[in-house]
């Protein structure tokens, strides 16, 4: 196996897309923004982007949020009433990665089906309660998370996603889109955004991940539905003032890293195959399919605390998602040949060959 090339910048953060900072280019585009106070429909920049992502995602309308977890909240309290039953995938994360919040803000509870993160119609129908029952809680949602997050980034099968929610409609059940990484999926599977979202009455997609925008996401549907989360909106505290500064991030990040997204998918590509190739990980490269990795570790390599601290001090930062199951992301501030050298390390942990950091490598 050939050395790690010490000339390449550590660390290499495969922590999350989230770790991205906005480029020379983005932070221009802020400084530039025009802005107003966006409660009162004042900011221009803010304006502009919720009409493009209505537009990209082919919906009536969209509303800017701080978070995707906060999008994630108000489509859940838009859409059910307390004492309603939701219907998500495994390990998704308005119920993995929301600190409770639906069952604290909606008083909804969350039903997981399906395996993989993706689940069929017939799991979807067999999983759902009729309304008015003497016994059941009603369930008036279904949630997809395309791409899903802890599953390592899967895109939902579309076929699915078409009868699931039109299944969902016959029986008066809502739908709602977990997208924060669509653009992903959009990309993976060259089908527009706008028919991806076409199937659901509310859809979320984030600026803050792989797009590498500072902050924000937005959801978007009929004029109708968005009217009514701007309630919500101001409810959650989401509600602010001079969004431009992040709108014209988002801008921004739309006109230029959209495509690129494609990059992050070869680099999880070339990671993927080459931890796959390793007895002491355990990686199903068909779940490759964007720009996580979600892998186990083998008996006879570190559990994934140790696994984690040893890839740092070689400059590799991961995420530790179970205790033999760790994260490695993607994104477009970490190059190829970062990516090369972060499997050759993380496959030399896995297999007790780590060695100390070449002493030549910058640490920027
Ligand atoms: C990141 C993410 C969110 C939202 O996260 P925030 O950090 O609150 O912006 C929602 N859903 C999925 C699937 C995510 O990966």
């Amino acid at each position: 196996m050939p050395t790690p090339d010490p000339t390449v910048p550590l660390p290499i953060d495969l922590r999350s897309d989230t770790v991205t900072r906005p480029s020379a280019a983005m932070r221009a585009a802020i400084a530039a923004a025009a802005v107003g106070d966006d409660q009162y429909g004042e900011d221009p920049a803010t304006n502009q982007l919720q009409e493009r992502v209505a537009t990209l995602l082919g919906k009536e309308a969209a509303l800017f949020f701080p978070s995707g977890t906060m999008t994630n909240q108000v489509a859940v309290r838009v859409l059910t009433r307390p004492g309603d039953e939701a219907i998500v995938s495994r390990e998704s994360h308005l119920g993995w990665h929301e600190t409770g919040g639906v069952a604290a803000n909606s008083g909804v509870q969350l039903t997981e089906i399906g395996g993989r993160g993706v689940f069929t119609a017939a799991e979807f129908l067999a999983a759902c309660k009729p309304h008015g029952h003497l016994l059941h809680p009603p369930t008036t949602l279904v949630a997809i998370e395309n791409t899903h997050n802890r599953m390592g980034g899967i895109v939902f099968p579309q076929d699915e996603v078409g009868q699931i929610c039109a299944a969902a409609r016959e029986h008066g059940i809502a739908s709602y889109l977990d997208g924060a990484r669509l653009w992903n999926a959009a990309v993976a599977s060259g089908r527009p955004l706008a028919e991806l979202a076409a199937p659901f009455d509310l859809t979320s997609v984030a600026l803050s991940k792989g797009l590498g925008a500072p902050g924000g996401s937005l959801l978007a549907g009929s004029r109708a539905l968005i009217g009514r989360c701007v309630r919500y909106r101001r409810m959650m505290g989401g509600a602010m003032r001079q969004v431009g500064i992040f709108s014209a991030a988002g801008l921004y990040a739309l006109e230029h890293n959209l495509e690129r997204l494609a990059d992050d998918h070869a680099n999880a590509r070339l990671i993927g195959e080459r931890l796959a190739a390793s007895r002491r990980i355990v990686l199903d490269l068909d779940t490759v399919q964007t720009n996580i990795l979600v892998f186990g570790l083998a008996t006879g390599a570190p559990d994934s605390a140790e696994y984690v601290a040893r890839a740092k001090e070689r400059g590799v930062l991961l995420f530790a998602f179970g205790p033999h199951k760790v994260r490695a992301v993607t994104h477009l501030d970490v190059s190829r040949a970062q990516c090369e050298v972060a499997a050759e390390v993380l496959v030399e942990i896995a297999e007790g060959r780590a060695k100390p950091v070449a002493s030549g490598a910058s640490t920027t």
